[in-house]
């Protein structure tokens, strides 16, 4: 728990992750031969359908094509979970999508919204002379401290904990998306 509260994971996680995925890209040249290189494979079978093949995995891809301004087209693969044109597709268990379905980019943006939050957390826990972690134990109103001032600062800390605790389940839906766990959509 104390990992996730207080926001050490940094977002190279994330980009790592990324990294690390097997990812399939579109380029003109792989429409017309097999991809050799290592990673899932693109064949085409049409002039708007594809299949990657990873392993004993595959999936029925749709490509879109756009033109470009000085003549010539542009591919994409459409992205089979959200419809999004993307360059660049990854696979993730028995998943085939872009990041932003695989939740990797989001993963980031969710770490440093947390850090932010434990941060300004601990800001008013200082000035209540309380100790520092959103975990970490209440005391009451510090000595010399106005009552308007304390109830201020205490529903403050209410709304900055509430707020980081759903921003944690929204992490840990993420991380379960990343997991394969939901949202499988297979052609
Ligand atoms: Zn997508």
């Amino acid at each position: 728990m104390g990992s996730i509260l207080s926001g050490s994971r940094t977002q190279r996680g994330g980009r790592k992750a990324l990294e690390a995925l097997p990812t399939a890209r579109l380029t003109l040249r792989v429409l017309h031969a097999v991809n050799r290189a290592p990673g899932p494979v693109v064949r085409p079978e049409s002039s708007d359908l594809a299949t990657v093949v990873h392993g004993h995995q595959q999936w029925l891809v749709e490509l879109s094509v756009t033109p470009l301004n000085f003549g010539g087209h542009r591919r994409w693969m459409v992205c089979p979970e959200c419809g999004g044109r993307r360059e660049a597709l990854h696979v993730l268990g028995d998943r085939l999508a872009c990041r932003v379905c695989l939740g990797l980019r989001y993963g980031c943006q969710h770490e440093n919204r947390r850090a932010r939050l434990v941060r300004r957390i601990d800001k008013i826990r200082v000035r209540l002379g309380w100790p520092p972690g959103p975990l970490a134990p209440a005391a009451g109103k510090p000595p010399g401290m106005r009552w308007g001032t304390f109830h201020r600062l205490a529903g403050e800390l209410d709304m900055l904990t509430d707020a980081l605790v759903g921003n944690v389940v929204k992490w840990i839906d993420g991380a379960e998306a990343m997991l394969g766990r939901r949202g499988k959509t297979t052609v």
